[in-house]
């Protein structure tokens, strides 16, 4: 049993002041693994004050400075990355193709920033004045159970980049990978304060991070509902918000593309993180003259897919994270019949072969219509909708005719085409051919996918107010 009872404030772990714990899961097995004791309202209070304390010496630190805390904790991080990769499999479940990914994105967070840092001026003149970017104060990064590292990584990374001090509040279903990111990040030796780690509940502590009179700014990733309760709290105080929240993101075949090449794409960046993720492309979009022959192409390609547990080197899918996920993605899938929708392959139940776990199946309805609450609500499961479209026009309006704009996919062969058409997707992130991710440009969503955008310059740019100094 993993008994995680501290926190991280002003520079040390400390025993939270409430005793109320939440018990954590091996979703493979569904057994109970350890449990987390919960930090309080007080606990935030106090953590809020530590960042506060620390924020006029950190603000005033150098660019060389910053640049050196950033390598310091890419180091840090980068020296435990199989303790992080053992603790993000026990307790999320998540397959080895994509802890290696994310563990090394995490990592890479830093040395990302510190990159960015080295280039970016702080200040430059407009006409008469000279506009300096200020760090915007104390920040509070709330985070979401389905990559808890990466997400803890880029917002510490781009507040420390920006001269800004942070509370962290990460999931309270990711206790046992914060523990070990925390101790990461404590060994990289910042100043008390800098950085300060309280887990809880949402309701509690990120409900206090999100309304504290301290808190000039909150960076949040998480669904579109929590968003919108934030959004509401920070209004009060007129905190600047970045909100990160989900997708519907359309994953469009076009009537050129190679199959060979795109049915995998499709089903990777469909099914990517277990279909636990907001980038995911789950409404695949299919021109109706070829839809036959992607259908036949989808399920053969499915019914290849790996679901097993994270020891399994194979697996490419694995649990959903909790019970409570497991079920609402099973009632989606019962959904999506009711509907009127047919089921190309998967379905309700576990897979063949998995008797205990919250593995879901694969599952890919035909037979959608992008009215169907299965093509409009995000359901954060292995579960596809294929929609058939006439057109390059009808394909883009089916695309866009959605609530969120997060990120969407294009397969086909000519490449002006698809840039072209990328001009024209309400969608924060459009992807060609399942190009790799770059770390450096803009992340984040259209529509109610979100607010602001996180990475690079506009990343580091959200944690700073500029100020013009006119003589
Ligand atoms: P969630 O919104 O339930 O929780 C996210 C975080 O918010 C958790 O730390 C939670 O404790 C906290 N929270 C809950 N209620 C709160 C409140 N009232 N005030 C302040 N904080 C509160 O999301 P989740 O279930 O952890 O994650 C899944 C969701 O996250 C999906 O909708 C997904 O699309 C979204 N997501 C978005 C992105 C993105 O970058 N756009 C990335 C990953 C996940």
């Amino acid at each position: 049993m993993y008994d995680i009872d501290k926190i991280y404030i002003d520079g040390q772990f400390v025993t939270p002041r409430a005793t109320e714990t939440a018990d954590l899961h091996n979703p493979s097995t569904e057994e109970k693994i350890g449990t987390a004791r919960l930090g309080s309202v007080e606990d935030a209070r106090e953590a809020v004050a530590a960042a506060k304390r620390a924020f006029p010496a950190f603000s005033r630190t150098t660019k060389a400075e910053r640049i050196d805390m950033l390598k310091r904790l890419n180091a840090a991080v980068a020296a435990r990355v199989s303790d992080l990769t053992e603790a993000m499999a026990l307790e999320y479940g998540a397959p080895q193709t994509f802890t290696r990914f994310a563990i090394r994105h995490a990592a890479s967070s830093f040395l990302t920033m510190a990159k960015v840092l080295e280039n970016y001026d702080f200040e430059r003149r407009i006409g008469r004045a000279r506009v300096v970017m200020q760090p915007v104060g104390v920040a509070a990064a709330i985070t979401p159970w389905n990559s808890n590292i990466g997400f803890i990584t880029s917002k510490l990374a781009t507040a420390i980049a920006a001269g800004s001090t942070i509370v962290i509040k990460p999931s309270e279903m990711s206790a046992m990978q914060t523990q070990v990111l925390a101790e990461c990040l404590h060994g990289a030796g910042l100043p008390k304060g800098v950085f300060n780690i309280v887990n809880g509940l949402g309701n509690v502590v990120g409900a206090e991070l999100s309304r504290h009179p301290d808190i000039a700014k909150v960076t949040f990733t998480g669904s579109t509902a929590v968003g919108r309760e934030i959004l509401r709290s920070a209004a009060d105080t007129f905190k600047r918000v970045t909100l990160e929240l989900g997708g519907k993101g359309p994953n469009i075949i076009l009537d050129d593309a190679d199959l060979d090449v795109a049915i995998p794409a499709v089903l990777r960046m469909g099914f990517i993180n277990s279909g636990q993720s907001c980038i995911a492309g789950t409404r695949v979009l299919v021109p109706n003259r070829r839809l036959d022959e992607v259908l036949a192409r989808l399920k053969q390609e499915t019914e290849r897919f790996k679901v097993g547990a994270p020891d399994d080197p194979d697996a490419m899918i694995g649990p959903m994270v909790s019970q409570k996920q497991y079920d609402r993605v099973q009632s989606y899938i019962g959904l999506g019949t009711r509907e009127g929708a047919s089921l190309l392959t998967g379905g309700l139940g576990r897979p063949t072969g998995l008797d205990r776990g919250w593995f879901a199946k694969p599952t890919i309805f035909t037979g959608v219509n992008n009215q169907m609450r299965i093509a409009r609500e995000e359901i954060f499961g292995p579960v596809l909708s294929v929609i058939g479209y006439r057109d390059d026009d009808e394909a883009v309006s089916i695309a866009n005719d959605t609530s969120y704009g997060l990120q969407s996919y294009l397969h086909g062969s000519a490449a002006s085409r698809m840039q072209a058409l990328a001009d024209r997707l309400d969608s924060g992130r459009v992807v060609i051919n399942a190009a790799p991710h770059e770390p450096l440009a803009p992340f984040g969503g259209f529509k109610q996918s979100g607010i602001g955008r996180e990475y690079g310059v506009f990343g580091l740019e959200a944690f700073l107010e500029p100020k013009a100094i006119i003589a």
